[in-house]
């Protein structure tokens, strides 16, 4: 089969489903392909902080800007996957007690509402923080769900005309009269798809994608690892004041809070290690005591694309740049690298007006004026409801006729919720099922609700297996205290299925 549109897009994280919502308000023929789920690369594997920008104030203020800017539109047009608890940027007693004095004055100079606090007034409000504490400071920050903001991105491009598909790996490119070809596997199958343009918005992968029609991208890939302990630690994103490090931010999320990140440059491979989360767990507990009794209840980590320019890891900006490769003798080819989740927005808006240049057609964007999803703000006061609000915005009041049988305990999905999503054609797998619901993502980490999510799919024994195997990979690098506890009660239980969670990949 082969199809023909304007825009071929080549991702599916938050930067490329906001290229195709981008594209498809302005009118363009687009069709985006990602060969995993939505959210499957770094978009998945983030930790969810919405920056204000203070993060970067002192050592990239383009980025720090780009990011107050871009965060105030999110808080405008993504609301049903933000949670606005704002920020707390603390310096630990072995801290340089005067970097809040550069801190301050920049956050003034990018636009960032910054306060400082006294100290004693920071502990009331997040009553789990060392006493020794030396400076404390407001800001903006937030926390944003990354999976309902690329479901949601995908959902407002379908609406405006594109064809969005997962499990459509781009395999070729080939260069034909006028534009390109791909080829897609999908199902089993392979799919021809004419473009006049193709985005490659695959993130880590973006080299891989462009070298497939002779170009290079010189990106340099950085490795970060987090860990997510079970319930709120604390209420508002604690970050510690001092430059980018190692297991400085703690964002809370929903049921969970993400402490992160690491940041190795060049390392090879998307799993996090015990050896981090100590590193990790070591670090925070200058700022938070109590963390090292806290139950971890998995690790995962991300590979960022970031932008060299000689130098790599923390060093390297976290701005982005739209790469039209004409210069390279490939007119038509363009990619987007580096960047936030934070500015995926403004990283769509830049790469669309490229692309709606190349195709010579004008229509400005919109995608900072019009809600990705929009919200009904009427309380509910039903729980099932509240929860299912906050996962699918007022779609939520479509799928409450569904059984209300509880799916999974830990995350308050329904089993009606579970159903509903079963049956949508991007889903696939139980994987699939979880990043819809959240079914399976809380403290027994699908002890439990992994066997309604595979019976809400009928699917059997061997799809359980690859499941768990896939998500062992998160746990076991946290296999002490109560988690190793709930990983033992899980090994009986699954045992009565004939399973083996802790044996990867078959
Ligand atoms: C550890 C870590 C923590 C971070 N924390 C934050 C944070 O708190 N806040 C923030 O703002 N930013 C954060 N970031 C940065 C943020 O995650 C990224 O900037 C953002 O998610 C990038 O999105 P993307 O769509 O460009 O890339 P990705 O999400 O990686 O998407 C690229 C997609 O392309 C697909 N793909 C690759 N090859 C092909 C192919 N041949 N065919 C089809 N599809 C293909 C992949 O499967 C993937 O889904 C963090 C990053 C990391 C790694």
């Amino acid at each position: 089969m082969r199809s023909r549109v304007e825009a071929l897009i080549i991702g599916g994280g938050a930067t490329g489903t906001g290229i195709a919502r981008d594209l498809a308000m302005r009118g363009a023929e687009v069709m985006l392909v990602e060969a995993g789920d939505f959210a499957a690369g770094a978009t998945g594997a983030n930790h969810g902080m919405l920056h204000s920008g203070a993060r970067y104030a002192v050592t990239d203020p383009v980025s720090a800007r780009e990011c107050a800017e871009e965060g105030a539109v999110l808080k405008r047009i993504a609301r049903f996957c933000i949670e606005d608890t704002g920020g707390l940027f603390v310096s630990a007693s072995r801290d340089d007690a005067e970097y809040v004095d550069r801190f301050l004055p920049a956050c003034g100079r990018a636009g960032i509402r910054a306060e400082e606090i006294d100290t004693r007034e920071a502990r009331e409000i997040e009553p789990c923080l060392d006493a020794g504490i030396k400076a404390a400071v407001k800001v903006p920050d937030a926390s944003i769900d990354p999976f309902f903001l690329a479901l949601g991105n995908v959902s407002s491009a379908r609406r405006h005309g594109a064809t969005v598909l997962n499990h459509s790996p781009v395999r070729r490119i080939r260069r034909i009269d006028g534009g390109f070809e791909a080829v897609i596997g999908r199902g089993g199958r392979e799919r021809r798809v004419a473009a006049d343009v193709v985005i490659n918005a695959a993130g880590a992968w973006a080299g891989e994608v462009a070298a497939m029609l002779g170009v290079s991208i010189p990106l340099c890939i950085d490795k970060g690892t987090l860990v997510v302990f079970n319930g709120r630690l604390v209420n508002r994103l604690v970050n510690r004041l001092r430059p980018p490090s190692d297991g400085d931010i703690l964002v809370p999320h929903r049921t969970a809070t993400i402490l992160g990140t690491t940041s190795s440059a060049g390392a090879a491979g998307d799993r996090a290690t015990s050896a981090e989360v100590e590193r990790l767990i070591a670090e925070a507990e200058a700022v938070l005591p109590g963390i090292k009794e806290s139950r971890a209840v998995r690790a995962y980590a991300g590979a960022r694309p970031l932008l060299g320019g000689g130098s790599a890891g923390r060093g390297a900006s976290r701005t982005f740049q739209v790469i039209d490769h004409a210069c390279d003798g490939v007119d038509g080819l363009i990619s987007v690298a580096g960047g936030k989740l934070t500015t995926f927005r403004l990283m769509a808006e830049r790469t669309s007006d490229a692309v709606m240049e190349k195709l010579g057609r004008a229509a400005r964007c919109r995608t900072a004026d019009e809600e990705i999803e929009p919200f009904d703000d009427a309380p509910s006061s039903d729980f099932d409801l509240e929860a299912m609000r906050y996962r699918h915005g007022t779609s939520a009041a479509a799928l409450s006729p569904f059984s209300t049988v509880p799916g999974c305990g830990c995350e308050a999905v329904t089993r009606g919720e579970m159903e509903h999503y079963a049956s949508s054609p991007d889903v696939s797998d139980i994987g699939d099922l979880m990043r819809r619901t959240r079914a399976g993502m809380g403290y027994c980490q699908a002890g439990l609700c992994a066997v309604n999510m595979a019976s809400a799919m009928d699917q059997g024994a061997r799809e359980l297996q690859r499941y768990y195997g896939e998500r062992w990979r998160g746990v076991e690098p946290v296999l002490f205290g109560e988690q190793l506890r709930q990983e033992m009660f899980k090994a009986h239980l699954l045992k009565a299925y004939g399973i083996d969670h802790t044996e990867e990949g078959r």
